[in-house]
């Protein structure tokens, strides 16, 4: 059962996952924590003050220390940065990296039976380094990334289809930036073949694209949304099918780096990794994500 869920970092993501897991799961205890204390109380109220029209009965805390997540069953880590002007990638992921050990260090001490689920950018090395750090089992620590992308693939192909997106088989792996691949079975291409270049553009630049619209601020709802629905998978055990980042050990002949492959998540977290039959392309493009991810490792 689960009992506890804590979320590391109060802002954009960490507050619409919150309302997410109230109105839809019923946990004894969520723990909101932030750098900024005051946001972590101030969300934490706001959400108490939907409790009279939801009806939860969960206790909503704001964590002005690390011992206050003990003993969490899932860890929703969202805590950092996002990408400033002048900012590059690496930039990024020195700050969020760090960031990251040290929450991934204080998750080990506290709850070191808990499922994490990595949200930070750049993902799949946060993913990473937040398994890395903490030591825990490959099944235990994943990130939320390519589930996003393919809600978002799910979502063009329904403007361009008009079927529904639980109908279409199609889904994004690969790696957590405008370098992911798309997967789309031969029933969801009911559109002109012309048009797969811009479905396939728009997808890889959409969250570039809430970024730009928003002015410095990235997407939220997609991303609670998607982090929910993982939360759910684990809460009541369903073992769907979900496209995760998660530790490759040799699948596709690709080891020890963290790239989004559909996976069954349950109960225990990953429950298996699912090895699509990809095409020549498909592979040389995860080949050079896994390269890409190395380099970025080393530069760190
Ligand atoms: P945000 O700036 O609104 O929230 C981040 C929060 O982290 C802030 O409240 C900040 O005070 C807190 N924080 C910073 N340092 C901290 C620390 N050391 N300990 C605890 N808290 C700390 O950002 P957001 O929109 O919520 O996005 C959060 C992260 O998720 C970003 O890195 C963003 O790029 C990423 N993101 C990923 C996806 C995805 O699909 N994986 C989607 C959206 C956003």
């Amino acid at each position: 059962m689960i009992r506890k869920i804590s979320i590391i970092g109060a802002g954009g993501v960490g507050s619409n996952l919150a309302f997410n897991i109230l109105s839809r799961l019923q946990i004894s205890e969520l723990v909101l924590l932030d750098i900024n204390k005051d946001r972590a109380e101030a969300v934490a109220c706001d959400l108490e003050d939907t409790r009279g029209f939801l009806d939860f009965a969960t206790r909503i805390k704001a964590a002005k220390r690390y011992s206050q997540i003990k003993d969490s069953d899932i860890i929703i880590f969202t805590a950092g940065t996002v990408r400033k002007k002048g900012m590059n990638r690496q930039d990024l992921l020195k700050i969020n990296g760090s960031i990251a050990r040290e929450s991934a260090r204080q998750i080990r001490k506290y709850s070191p039976r808990s499922i994490i689920v990595a949200v930070t950018n750049p993902l799949d090395i946060i993913t990473y380094l937040i398994l890395k750090e903490t030591g825990f089992s490959w099944k235990k620590v994943f990130g939320m990334g390519s589930s996003l992308d393919s809600g978002r693939l799910l979502h063009l192909l329904f403007e361009e289809t008009g079927i529904a997106a639980g109908s279409q088989q199609a889904f994004v792996f690969g790696p957590h930036s405008k370098d992911m691949i798309l997967y789309l079975e031969k029933e969801s291409r009911f559109y002109q073949k012309e048009k797969h270049k811009e479905i396939s553009h728009k997808v890889r630049f959409r969250g570039a694209k809430i970024v730009e619209l928003h002015k410095n601020k990235s997407a939220v709802f997609g991303p609670a949304a998607a982090c929910c629905r993982l939360i759910e998978a684990i809460a009541f055990d369903k073992n769907q099918i979900i496209p995760v980042s998660v530790l490759l050990r040799g699948e596709y002949r690709i080891k020890n780096v963290c790239l989004g492959m559909p996976c069954v998540v349950g109960r225990e977290g990953v429950v298996r990794v699912i090895e699509k039959k990809l095409l020549g392309f498909q592979k040389k493009k995860l080949k050079q994500a896994s390269l890409s991810f190395r380099q970025a490792l080393k530069n760190l």
